[in-house]
């Protein structure tokens, strides 16, 4: 059975709290690796990721892991941060650099996600499993695919044990990628990030301000299903099924879900991979 994890965003309110809640019940039957809480870059949620890692190591009884951004932040706040996780009994951290929300400035200490990776290596040796982002279509700000590469090889230079890239619909992409990366000699976990679809006009719009390609006949099989909501779900999963099922026979060592705090979307597509 290949290892699957599970990614959330923080709940804000005793209505989301109760939505999560209702998820990971759902999630939990298939026995994932993690269920990991997302940060909001320079702080956004900064009570609210912990408590949710609490809380799903505590109530829930799985390994809650947190994201950790580092724009925005001082060194003094990350290593709190890191410091109390510790405290948590969390023995894994998804190390990334963050998009500062709009409206929001300042740098912060570290520029880049190799640096704080270098300061949770530098400062907590072996104790965390540190896990950083990989995208396979190529960051949205960097120059060009190449520079992203050496880019992504700092990260694993630095003390990264493994990766999940950004979602992506063409698995040529992420075998591309691995390809590339092996060639540098770089030899850690590559794990797939995989969202499905559920809303897909949201999902276009965010692909878009985070560099992610929806394929045109995606798009235009999405608009021929117009407002036949089940007949948009049932593709939509059959679509997903099909890319893990690609990308697991072509050698990925896991799968990570982008839940959105939602289980049906994702179970859709678990129970055609079962
Ligand atoms: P970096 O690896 O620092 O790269 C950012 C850009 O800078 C790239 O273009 C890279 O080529 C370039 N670069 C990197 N290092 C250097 C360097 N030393 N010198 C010059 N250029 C450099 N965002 C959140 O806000 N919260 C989350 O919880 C969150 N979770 C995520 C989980 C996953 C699995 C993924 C894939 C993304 C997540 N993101 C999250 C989004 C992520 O923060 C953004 O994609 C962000 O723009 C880049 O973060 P990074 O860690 O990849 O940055």
């Amino acid at each position: 059975m290949t290892p699957l994890s599970f990614e959330f965003y923080p709940p804000k309110t005793d209505e989301q709290r109760a939505q999560l809640d209702r998820s990971v019940q759902k999630l939990k039957p298939h026995s994932p690796e993690f269920m990991s809480v997302t940060f909001g870059a320079g702080g956004s949620t900064l009570s609210h990721t912990p408590e949710t890692v609490q809380r799903l190591r505590g109530e829930h009884g799985v390994d809650g892991v947190p994201h950790l951004t580092c724009v925005g932040g001082s060194r003094e706040e990350i290593r709190s941060l890191l410091k109390l996780y510790r405290a948590l009994g969390c023995s894994r951290i998804i190390a990334l650099r963050g998009d500062m929300p709009s409206g929001m400035i300042g740098q912060g200490d570290l520029r880049y996600a190799n640096e704080l990776v270098e300061l949770i290596r530098a400062e907590h040796g072996d104790h965390f499993q540190v896990t950083v982002a990989a995208y396979p279509e190529t960051h949205p700000q960097a120059d060009d695919a190449h520079v992203d590469l050496a880019n992504f090889e700092r990260k694993v230079k630095a003390g990264a044990h493994n990766a999940i890239t950004q979602y992506f619909y063409n698995s040529d992409a992420y075998f591309h990628f691995i390809d590339d990366v092996r060639k540098r000699g770089i030899d850690i976990p590559i794990i797939p990030g995989i969202m499905p679809i559920s809303n897909f006009t949201q999902l276009r719009r965010f692909s878009e301000a985070c560099g992610a390609e929806i394929p045109r006949w995606i798009g235009q099989r999405m608009r021929a299903h117009g407002d036949d909501a089940e007949a948009i779900r049932e593709f939509a999963a059959d679509l997903v099924a099909t890319l893990c099922r690609r990308l697991v026979d072509g050698g990925a060592p896991a799968l990570h879900f982008y839940t959105l705090n939602m289980a049906r979307p994702t179970q859709a597509i678990l129970q055609r991979l079962a």
